[in-house]
């Protein structure tokens, strides 16, 4: 059994290692962890990573609540605790990554530097030596809205893992070194994005599916799923300059750069007709924004458009990952969105 110098190790915890909480089980936890569940077939293993980043605590909830409760499941179950460090820095569960250290899940591929590509490199060695059928990695979004899965590679298989947690799969050409590029190893292998850290169905969701994950004989046939898998191809990140700025108003105070009513988070993976206004523009109108593809092409008219200072969609659009808050909105991107069909827009 391999053991790393990165890692700690938990053998089907009891209780009392587990402590009453996910607060007191993360303060007793020093390291990256991986905590093995014998199940009642011992020659097979299904694997679930989660707290890649620190301010995404729904998987740690999740897997704490479902070992407190001592389940014996189907399969051996491996859990793969990645961002522990910044999971502990106080306030506990707020920091995505240490201050200064890189993103985890953009770490799973060479050169594995600093810590975290340490980390990285140790938990992709874990995952060769238990060789699972199937790997979950579970996050929160920064916004709220509904719960949905992203992968590399669209299959039955993969639409079944998803499933059991949503009936949105997201698909993407783009490849950044997260872990759910373990799929070229030939393990099906989704993200679980399971909706808004701070809310408690995505704590729900995160518990149900992990219940399903582990109590299912099979979990990669498309006959077992429970719902039909909505397949969103290829999203375009609309983006906001850096010196852009950007209000969440009812109605423009004419001082930013882009507006959006505060109830924008409600088009997450709702469809907007080209006759539906989503916000407004200043002075810059649409300059301030980009609309870039997985290869990195740009073409923003097949997205927005302003007419009479307003921004519409240039085409029917399903867009998602909307958020609200102005510093993720600065610093990662606006929303996302595929055709109303699921298709690319280009
Ligand atoms: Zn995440």
């Amino acid at each position: 059994m391999s053991r790393s110098n990165t890692l700690d190790y938990l053998n089907n915890p009891s209780p009392q290692t587990l402590g009453r909480s996910p607060l007191e089980w993360l303060d007793r936890l020093q390291r990256p962890t991986v905590v093995r569940v014998a199940g009642r077939d011992p020659s097979r293993t299904r694997a679930m990573a989660t707290l890649l980043h620190g301010n995404e605590p729904s998987g740690l909830f999740a897997i704490h609540r479902w070992l407190l409760e001592q389940h014996t499941p189907e399969v051996n179950l491996l859990f793969l605790l990645g961002g522990v460090r910044p999971a502990k820095i106080p306030p506990t569960l707020t920091m995505r990554q240490v201050p200064g250290g890189r993103d985890l899940n953009r770490c799973f591929k060479e050169p594995f530097e600093g810590e975290e590509g340490a980390i990285a490199q140790a938990m992709l060695a874990e995952l060769q030596t238990a060789n699972p059928e199937c790997l979950l990695d579970v996050h929160n979004t920064s916004g709220t809205g509904p719960a949905f899965a992203v992968t590399i590679t669209n299959d039955a298989a993969h639409q079944a893992l998803a499933s059991l947690f949503t009936d949105r799969l997201i698909m993407t050409d783009l490849r950044l070194g997260a872990l759910m590029e373990y799929s070229e190893q030939e393990v099906p292998t989704v993200t679980i994005e399971c909706g808004g850290a701070q809310d408690d169905h995505a704590h729900q969701l995160a518990y149900e599916g992990l219940v399903r994950y582990a109590s299912q004989q099979d979990v990669l046939s498309l006959e077992k799923a429970d719902w039909n898998v909505a397949v969103l191809r290829n999203p375009i990140r609309v983006e906001l300059a850096p010196d852009a700025t950007i209000e969440y108003r009812l109605t423009p105070s004419g001082q930013a750069d882009l507006t959006f009513p505060p109830d924008i988070e409600h088009r997450n993976f709702g469809i907007v007709s080209p006759d539906e206004p989503l916000g407004w523009v200043g002075q810059k109108g649409l300059d301030v924004l980009t609309a870039i593809s997985h290869n990195r092409t740009e073409n923003m008219e097949q997205v927005l458009q302003i007419r009479d200072g307003r921004i519409y969609p240039a085409q029917a659009l399903k867009t998602f990952m909307i958020t609200t808050n102005p510093v993720i909105a600065k610093s990662d991107c606006l929303f996302y969105a595929v055709k109303a069909t699921g298709d690319p827009i280009f």
